[in-house]
């Protein structure tokens, strides 16, 4: 199988990230907890007049940079690529950000190691990449052609109203992609 594996609240805990810098430079202002979070992009759950702010954060040098892998997730990929699968890193860059494009990149060799970083896509239209499963936080994902994957949920609390796909976090992957006790 081909398995593409989407980076943001997926294997990068961009949610984590968030909360650390938010809380850190802005203590006085209110945050929402992980747990709480119900809308797909985080800067739709803040108040209007904080959406600078907020935007700031993760329109900031090295934000990309730093954030933490997601528990699993480096164990978890090279399992399923030692299984004999192909795995590609397939992720939609915020262009916003002047340095992600590159953050990326330096983030996959830091926690995968050089070899995956021949294993990159980055695009805004996943649609275009074939593959026989997408593994993405993301609800719902269209774009020019109907999808060749069949879009797995990577589970997070913002993206439970999705219904009707398989969804697996790092701890279950196994059961859940190859029906494999885990
Ligand atoms: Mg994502």
């Amino acid at each position: 199988m081909r398995i593409l594996v989407d980076m943001d609240g997926v294997i990068a805990d961009f949610e984590g990230g968030f909360l650390k810098s938010w809380r850190a430079v802005h203590p006085e202002n209110p945050f929402v907890p992980i747990e709480q979070r119900i809308t797909f992009y985080l800067v739709e759950q803040y108040p209007a007049d904080l959406k600078d702010l907020v935007q700031e954060i993760y329109l900031s040098p090295y934000f990309f940079r730093s954030l933490a892998p997601i528990e699993g997730c480096v164990e978890a990929l090279s399992e399923i690529k030692a299984m004999g699968h192909e795995v590609f890193i397939c992720s939609s860059p915020l262009t916003s950000n002047r340095y992600c494009v590159l953050e990326k990149y330096e983030w996959v060799e830091s926690y995968f190691g050089k070899e995956w970083v021949n294993n990159i896509i980055l695009c805004k239209d996943k649609t275009i990449v074939k593959g026989d499963v997408l593994i993405d936080d993301r609800p719902n994902i269209t774009g020019l052609y109907l999808p060749s994957w069949e879009h797995i949920i990577y589970d997070q609390p913002y993206n439970r109203g999705e219904m009707g796909k398989k969804r697996l976090d790092w701890s279950n992957w196994k059961s859940v992609l190859f029906s494999l006790d885990v």
